[in-house]
């Protein structure tokens, strides 16, 4: 009998929202399926700061996000191969996503020259020149073994205009071309195309529409969430989407404040990233439906209640905000508390959207969730006009 060849993505939407472009879904990998709309916690090191991967496993993770550059150092190729690939080093055994490794590059490495064969680089460990190819890019993805691996991209900051931009997003696609014909494990690892183009329309569909003839499994949109007016921001997405096929997954990269999940998931996004709710736990923040409580504030010094009563975390049924505000910034177990329960808020939230696109109430949803965030009602300008774009109303 002649082996099937293994499919590494497959997307099945559940359900549709027939107000907006929300839709809820699954996509199989090969190491786990996935519950979409997700949001996708970011590890760096190969763990995330302050959990273990059992216990973003009890917080109902499916998919975490590992940095190729950062991994790629640390511990480097020749372990990870040794190990059997990252799922093995970590003792991960669900999704996994990898970057290319060139985003953090650009904005961690001062001296790093992009020109058409990749990105060069001193190594800020021993000086000497290096080079990241797309190639490179994917023979380490390769190695580290993701279920989803991300094409390298010509990233330029996001407020950038003029001729670079289009340079910019010409090359992405060559690059994507050489990142596909360097993919020795297409059976495993799916390769996500970036959208490009600025804050430029013709840009960025031009790109999608390029991207959109070549055969992959889902779609990334790059090169947002870097400073750009939120006007400009989610009428760059709302393109995307309008382009990109429906019937394979889409993922924002680096968003993850909640608003912009609940407003992003209505113009039809499937998957997110973002090192804030993680990192700000760090700072002593706890993330809750109204925004978000800074511990270290003297007002929760006798607070003896939970950071969220609703909240079925750990660290909510365990800890008042009093004793939170004791130890925040100063404890390292403060930042695991913390990090516990912003996951667990992130992970709820996307929960609830899922069910309520199941349940034909997604606009609803929406409006009880910003009237709840502005109670005074004075929504910002840009989320007023995103969800009238996809025939949300506000309350
Ligand atoms: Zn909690």
């Amino acid at each position: 009998m002649a082996k099937e060849k293994l499919l590494p993505l497959k997307f099945e939407i559940l359900a549709e929202c027939k107000t907006s472009k929300a839709r809820t879904g699954t996509i199989t990998l090969v190491h786990h399926h996935v519950d979409t709309p997700v949001f996708m916690p970011v590890g760096t090191q190969g763990t995330l700061k302050g959990l273990l991967p059992q216990q973003l496993e009890e917080l109902n993770c499916q998919i975490i996000l590992g940095n190729t550059y950062h991994l790629g150092n640390r511990p480097g190729t020749e372990i990870l191969q040794k190990a059997g690939g990252l799922h093995k080093f970590m003792n991960w055994k669900r999704a996994l996503l990898t970057d290319s490794g060139g985003f953090q590059m650009v904005s961690l490495l001062q001296l790093a020259k992009i020109t058409e064969e990749g990105v060069k680089f001193k190594s800020p460990y021993n000086d000497t020149d290096c080079m990241l190819t797309p190639e490179r890019s994917i023979e380490i993805q390769n190695t580290i073994g993701a279920d989803i691996i991300m094409q390298l991209d010509d990233v330029v900051k996001s407020t950038l205009t003029g001729q670079r931009v289009e340079e910019a997003m010409g090359r992405t696609v060559r690059w994507l071309d050489r990142c596909l014909s360097a993919h020795e494990r297409s059976d495993e690892q799916s390769i996500f195309p970036i959208v490009q183009g600025g804050l430029d329309p013709k840009l960025r569909s031009k790109c999608a529409h390029e991207l959109t003839k070549r055969e992959v499994n889902g779609y990334a949109i790059g090169g947002l969430s870097g400073g750009e007016s939120k006007e400009d921001f989610w009428k760059m997405v709302h393109l995307s989407t309008d382009i990109l096929p429906k019937t394979k997954p889409r993922y924002l990269m680096g968003v993850g404040f909640a608003a912009d999940l609940v407003v992003c998931c209505a113009l039809g996004i499937d998957m997110y990233d973002c090192v804030f709710p993680t990192r700000t736990a760090r700072f002593g923040c706890a993330l809750v439906r109204t925004g978000q409580l800074n511990l270290k504030q003297n007002q929760y010094s006798k607070d003896m209640r939970p950071i969220d009563e609703s909240c079925p975390c750990s660290t909510c049924k365990t800890y008042t905000r009093a004793y939170l505000h004791e130890i925040v910034t100063i404890e390292t177990v403060a930042c695991h508390l913390l990090t516990v329960h912003n996951i667990a808020f992130q992970m709820k939230l996307m929960k609830d959207i899922r069910e309520s696109i199941k349940e034909q109430k997604y606009p609803e949803f929406v409006q009880n969730y910003m009237l709840n965030v502005y109670p005074d009602k004075k929504y910002p300008e840009w989320i007023i006009n995103a969800l009238k774009s996809v025939n949300i109303a506000l309350l």
